[in-house]
């Protein structure tokens, strides 16, 4: 273990860690990682339009059990069809949005294609800035969920613990479903159920005295269910309070808070 001289860099790529070595002296991801990347945003657009026929199944499911009287078992596809499109779309327009901005140049339509282009036109710019390893983290993330809608994949479940309602003895669970974010219930009252922001606003007046909670952009992306690009965009013009610890930067939760809140009362709360 000779970690004595500090410049042996690791890649920042989701779940890697791999040594950078070679001559890429600013990139943050290795070879394969950023093969990954360009991968899956060349395939992006097709699993957009795959995700459209899984809406046209879905639709022709729901229409025919509409007529014999059951429920509508298409109906839950297609609104996870619906989502896994969206969220596509989204997670490549703030990228985009974030080289179009740091990069001084116009930002091209909301499409699919278009946008996936221009991301890949300029991925060696993205392999070396800060946000590299979310941007792989998130692309590998739409392109599971779109993959995941085709296969009808099921809510997944996480126990969190006791109930947060004064006097309740329920349990809390987190379901976290593909393109629709987290939710968290209790098992003991219907009416006891956040979803993922609202969960950490509750939290915080619940222990008001706490001290600074630092999120990383990751957590912030998957709480405020924002795209990174978004984030990084936003963090950048609101001045979130930041530390930086063992090279990732994380911001003040209270800052972000009460920037999404603005956000949701003006009504421009990002929609995956
Ligand atoms: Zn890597
Ligand atoms: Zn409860």
């Amino acid at each position: 273990m000779e970690r004595s001289s500090g410049d042996a860099r690791l890649c920042e790529g989701d779940g890697c860690g791999r040594r950078l070595t070679g001559t890429g002296q600013r990139r943050r991801l290795c070879r394969p990682c950023l093969d990954t990347l360009t991968g899956l945003l060349g395939t992006l657009p097709a699993l957009y339009r795959g995700c459209g026929s899984a809406l046209e199944v879905g639709a022709a499911a729901g229409l025919r059990e509409k007529t014999s009287g059951g429920p509508l078992p298409g109906l839950a596809l297609n609104t996870a069809a619906v989502e896994a499109r969206a969220e596509i779309l989204a997670v490549l327009a703030s990228w985009s949005g974030l080289v179009a901005q740091q990069r001084r140049l116009p930002a091209p339509r909301r499409d699919v294609a278009l946008l996936a282009r221009f991301l890949l036109d300029h991925v060696d710019w993205l392999a070396a800035h800060p946000a590299a390893g979310e941007l792989t983290a998130e692309i590998a993330r739409v392109a599971r969920s779109a993959r995941r809608t085709a296969h009808r994949e099921p809510v997944r479940r996480i126990v969190v613990g006791p109930c947060a309602a004064p006097g309740c003895g329920g349990e809390l669970t987190a379901a976290i479903r593909p393109g629709h974010g987290t939710r968290v219930r209790c098992d003991a009252d219907p009416a006891h159920a956040w979803d993922g922001p609202q969960w950490t606003g509750l939290r915080r007046e619940m222990e008001p005295a706490a001290p600074e909670r630092w999120l990383t952009a990751a957590d912030i992306s998957r709480l405020w269910r924002t795209p990174s690009g978004t984030v990084y965009r936003l963090a950048s013009e609101q001045k979130w309070r930041r530390v930086t610890r063992a090279g990732r930067t994380y911001y003040a939760e209270s800052d972000v808070h009460a920037c999404f809140a603005r956000r949701a009362e003006k009504g421009d709360r990002p929609r995956i």
